[in-house]
């Protein structure tokens, strides 16, 4: 069973995670077969930052010039005043950032992120209309039932099936997602339409007391055209069943009216469709059982205040794939702890620096914003923050579990 080369490998979620992980495999010589429950790949009216941390990567495969024409290289990350939209701090984030971390931050659709992904993956191994509904690893192998009614057998099954895995409730017996007291909006605002708009470049966040604003430009065919992320705490439980729940028209508004003029501009711009809730899971102690392993949202579903949920996904899939491919006549076993060694402590990390950036974001007036804010102003800060989390090699097993410095505060 320890061969890698006559493991079976099923992945369940075609998703960036998913994908990354059969290009890393493909590089090592590894097949596997991805089920996705979607007809099609697309994530629909949705971007995506992606940092040196996970662009290394793509680079290193030769996927660069493909990002060249479809995503777009932000110049700056800048934090401001939510209401007077005065700077806080201000850092280049372009050839410098470059030169430092060996890779870019970019911002993209997720359609053509997922594009370059399928493309380089083939899709003679991608199974589409495939949605899992059960896994029976009583056997001598895994048997995946899907919703379809049909099945398929592996002797390794990869959860990377997102935030509402279905691999983790079944690993776990129950589903363990927990609101995280936020509620947000996204939406694509073609750029025409933010005349009031400063440094439409950058990447930025407005702040306020309890809210705060994300947004950045995207690339490809809408080039230019700027992604926003509107995030309100909301501490009530949320009351409904599904993540999602159709806001009603200028709801997006309530608590930004007073906001700088740029922002109400870019809230009023698009029609917003939905409010969803942010909703995490627990680190787990383990992220595999028997046959099967948990990576990217599946295994560390995060809330999005760092921009980190997909680029940890890409993490994993270099690291797992690494893992699958050094296995020699090592047991499965053996293999999942290893991943899980090299990953537990970086995404664990991750995940509480989220929250925290959240709380950081969100400060009320007061000394602790003063001080948030002479930190986000100084260069030294902003480059030891990006050090650990843009700064990461996941695929440097060399150095010790101590590589990644601290957080924000
Ligand atoms: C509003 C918002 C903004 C975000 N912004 C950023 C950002 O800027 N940068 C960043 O790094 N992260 C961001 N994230 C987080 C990021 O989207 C996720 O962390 C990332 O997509 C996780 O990748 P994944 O491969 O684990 O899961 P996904 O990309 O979600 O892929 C999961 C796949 O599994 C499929 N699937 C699900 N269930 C089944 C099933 N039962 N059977 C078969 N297939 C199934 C799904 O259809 C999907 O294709 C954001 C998240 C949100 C909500």
């Amino acid at each position: 069973m320890g061969d890698k080369n006559k493991l079976s490998i099923a992945v369940v979620g075609g998703g960036i995670g998913g994908l990354t992980l059969a290009i890393a495999l493909k590089r090592h010589g590894i097949d596997c077969k991805i089920y996705e429950q979607t007809d099609e790949l697309r994530e629909v009216g949705a971007a995506i930052a992606l940092s040196a941390n996970a662009m290394r990567f793509y680079e290193q495969w030769g996927l660069g010039p493909a990002f060249d024409e479809l995503a777009f290289e932000m110049s700056h990350l800048i934090h401001r005043d939510g209401k007077s939209g005065r700077i806080i701090g201000k850092h280049s984030i372009a050839s410098d950032y470059r030169k430092r971390y060996g890779s870019r931050y970019i911002g993209i659709h997720r359609a053509e992120l997922q594009k370059i992904l399928f493309t380089e993956v083939g899709l003679e191994n991608i199974y589409l209309n495939k949605c899992l509904s059960n896994i029976d690893d009583s056997g001598d192998c895994a048997v995946l039932h899907f919703k379809d009614g049909s099945s398929a057998e592996a002797d390794l099954v990869i959860g990377a099936d997102g935030a509402r895995s279905t691999v983790r409730t079944l690993m776990l017996g129950y589903d363990d997602y927990i609101y995280a007291g936020y509620t947000a909006f996204r939406g694509i605002v073609p750029i025409e339409k933010l005349p009031k708009l400063p440094d439409p470049a950058a990447i930025q966040f407005w702040m306020g007391d309890g809210c705060h604003l994300l947004h950045y430009p995207i690339g490809g065919e809408r080039s230019g055209d700027v992604n926003f992320f509107l995030v309100q705490r909301d501490p009530t439980p949320w009351p409904h069943r599904q993540w999602t729940a159709p806001a009603t028209e200028g709801e997006q508004r309530k608590y930004f009216g007073d906001w700088h003029p740029a922002v109400v501009e870019m809230l009023s711009s698009v029609p917003v469709g939905d409010r969803w809730a942010m909703n995490y899971r627990m680190m787990l102690g383990r992220w595999s059982k028997g046959r099967i392993t948990l990576m990217g949202d599946a295994a560390h579903a995060i809330v999005p205040h760092h921009g980190q949920g997909a680029n940890q996904s890409i993490e994993d899939a270099v690291v797992l794939a690494d893992c699958i491919a050094d296995m020699g006549s090592s047991s499965l076993s053996d293999m999942q702890k290893r991943y899980e060694h090299l990953r537990h402590g970086r995404a664990r990390k991750v995940v509480h620096a989220s929250v925290t950036t959240g709380d950081m974001l969100h400060l009320p007036e007061g000394k602790n914003r003063d001080q948030r804010d002479a930190r986000l102003a100084s260069a030294k800060a902003m480059q030891h923050h990006l050090d650990w989390i843009h700064g990461f090699d996941a695929s440097n097993f060399a150095e010790p579990d101590a590589r990644q410095g601290g957080t924000w505060m």
